[in-house]
């Protein structure tokens, strides 16, 4: 069985496959330059769950940490009080726990930094860096041109020293509205990075906090806060995606301006992307507002918690992060990859069961009524030490509907009428009639014989028996709902086309739930944090939100081989 996350060791990558970050760090470990010291952090902002993108982030800085016996913090850059939310803050340090990941006592948050944030501010104002601007929104925008046109100066530019003082003092104390005015930092407007362009430092915004309640009407701006947040904690190597890589100007003349305790080297890295789905958090929770989904931890979502509800490992997702490695240019990785990691991962350490999905019913008429049989098989086709099991043999029996063909094509080595198959580590049974519905002409069951020399499921004179499926008994079985997945959308790059909505993209079959399945008794037993292999039908796992005392819900974590590939080599 799985114990959840918790190995940081297994983390831990060969040291011979280097990234360019890894190799920028081991070059730097050399030349002693941070004091030999490694620090990076994680530095989620708590507006929405983390999904498989973070995980990559997770994995690197966590991972580069416990290579080089450094640490890496947790950080919440919480500076957004109206779309941030505490229940985000509890997930996200779930998942990174879930992943296997440890922040010791290095927990943090932007917001415990308000205080010295804004005596940084302050610091720059006296500088002459820095001014309160009283130009609106919209008016700053237009100020500040384009890529090819230089921006203008701000009227209020040029305000006294004195004067930006008190007005940053009340616009602290709560004296005006909120878009009145803002703190700006005096670079450059005709500077050809947009970043440089007195990007404004603090706005007004009276909103309550959900960590410093209503103590403050006056927040500092991501840019502002994410640098020198990094520089008080004294990180060594800021690992961040590239969209960061034109604000890292700002970032540095920020730092080289207040001169703080420490200069965090930032390095960017290309964001995951992956097929047939989306990733940003904004448009997560719009699947999630327009209830397009069942939740962030839906198990089509590819959220940490979706995948974790769907089945997935803290291993395979790992492993996963190791596969894809690191790059500098963006691309889409294909979900396959993401897919074929899991089921590496569970093909060796995933017991065996056998579930039915859609059952038929198979009378087997030289059976004895009252008889029953204990038959053991195989946890585990390879691995011994998984021990065996007991399943339980009678008269009448399920199989699947589509392991059954009244008129069989040409390759379907499955029952037919006349047919001998094998049961699974059962016996050889033969199909002598097929029973119908008189109105309707469904097949209700079929009328089987069984061959008593053929115990365990063995030819007893050598003959060829082709198939063999897998089944369960009618009398033992218990029923459950299990929930066969597709991907939610049905195109490779659902945001390739800006003008269509990546809503329009959505697979409307991507969730298929079959109400009416039979499983293999002992099933009955399993915990959330089991996974099993379902013979012939993927690997499944308890749905943890759904399932009910007398009613087990099964999710499909995956097939048993990509049927995306098989279909795209048949085209
Ligand atoms: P989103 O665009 O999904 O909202 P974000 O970048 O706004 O993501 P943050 O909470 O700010 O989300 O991200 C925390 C960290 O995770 C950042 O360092 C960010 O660069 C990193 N990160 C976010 N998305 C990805 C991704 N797809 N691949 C790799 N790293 C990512
Ligand atoms: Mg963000």
């Amino acid at each position: 069985m799985h114990t959840e996350g918790s190995n940081p060791q297994s983390a831990i990558r060969n040291p011979q496959s280097r990234d360019f970050i890894r190799t920028i760090i081991a070059e730097d470990l050399k030349n002693n330059k941070h004091g030999g010291r490694v620090t990076t952090r994680f530095p989620p902002e708590p507006n929405g769950f983390l999904h498989i993108g973070h995980a990559k982030s997770i994995c690197l800085n966590f991972g580069v940490a416990l290579e080089n016996n450094g640490v890496c913090h947790l950080r919440f850059d919480d500076t957004n009080p109206s779309k941030e939310e505490i229940a985000y803050v509890e997930s996200i340090k779930k998942d990174v726990k879930w992943l296997g990941f440890d922040w010791g006592d290095n927990l943090f948050f932007a917001s415990d930094y308000f205080e010295q944030l804004y005596d940084y501010a302050v610091q720059l104002i006296k500088m002459g860096k820095a001014y309160v601007c009283s130009l609106s929104a919209e008016e700053i925008r237009e100020y500040r041109g384009t890529l090819t046109e230089p921006g203008r100066e701000s009227p209020f530019r040029n305000r006294s020293l004195e004067e930006n003082l008190d007005l940053f003092t009340r616009m602290r104390a709560g004296e005006f509205a909120d878009g009145t005015h803002v703190l700006r930092a005096k670079i450059d407007m005709s500077s050809g990075n947009i970043n440089m362009r007195d990007p404004v430092l603090y706005r007004i915004l009276h909103a309550s906090h959900h960590r410093t309640g209503d103590k403050w009407c006056l927040y500092p701006m991501y840019d502002y806060t994410h640098p020198i947040s990094d520089a008080i904690e004294k990180i060594t190597h800021s690992l961040c995606t590239l969209e960061f890589e034109d604000h890292r100007p700002f970032y540095d003349w920020l730092l080289d301006t207040l001169q703080t305790p420490a200069h965090p080297q930032q390095i960017e890295f290309a964001r995951l992307n992956l097929t047939y789905t989306v990733m940003s958090k904004r448009k997560l929770l719009k699947l999630v507002n327009e209830k397009r989904v069942s939740g962030w931890d839906d198990p089509r979502m590819l959220t940490i918690s979706g995948l974790r509800r769907r089945g997935y490992t803290p291993a395979a997702m790992r492993s996963f992060c190791d596969t894809i490695g690191l790059a500098k240019r963006e691309s889409r990785v294909d979900m396959g990859v993401l897919e074929n990691a899991i089921r590496n991962d569970l093909n060796d350490t995933a017991p065996r069961a056998m579930a039915v999905l859609r059952p038929l019913k198979v009378v087997i008429t030289n059976y004895p009524q009252e008889q029953e049989e204990e038959l053991e098989i195989d946890n585990h086709p390879k691995n011994p030490e998984m021990g065996k099991r007991q399943v339980t043999f009678c008269r009448e029996i399920y199989i699947e509907q589509d392991d059954f063909l009244e008129e069989p094509p040409k390759k379907f080595f499955r029952l037919a009428p006349g047919r001998e198959v094998r049961l699974r580590a059962a016996y050889l049974i033969t199909c002598d009639k097929v029973v119908k519905d008189e109105q309707s002409g469904k097949i209700i069951e079929l009328h089987c014989t069984y061959d008593p020399a053929s115990r365990g499921g063995s030819s007893p004179d050598g003959r060829k028996v082709k198939g063999t499926l897998h089944w369960v008994s009618a009398r033992h079985a218990i029923s459950a709902e299990v929930r066969l997945y597709d991907r939610l959308f049905n195109v490779e790059n659902p945001e390739a086309d800006k003008e269509t909505s990546f809503m329009s993209h959505l697979n409307s079959n991507s969730l298929l739930p079959l109400t009416d399945c039979r499983l293999e008794p002992g099933l009955a037993a399993a915990g959330v944090n089991d996974r099993f292999q379902f013979e012939r039908l993927g690997y499944f796992c308890l749905d943890s939100v759904d399932t009910a005392p007398a009613r087990p819900v099964f999710n499909r974590t995956v097939t048993l081989r990509d049927s995306w590939e098989k279909i795209g080599k048949n085209a």
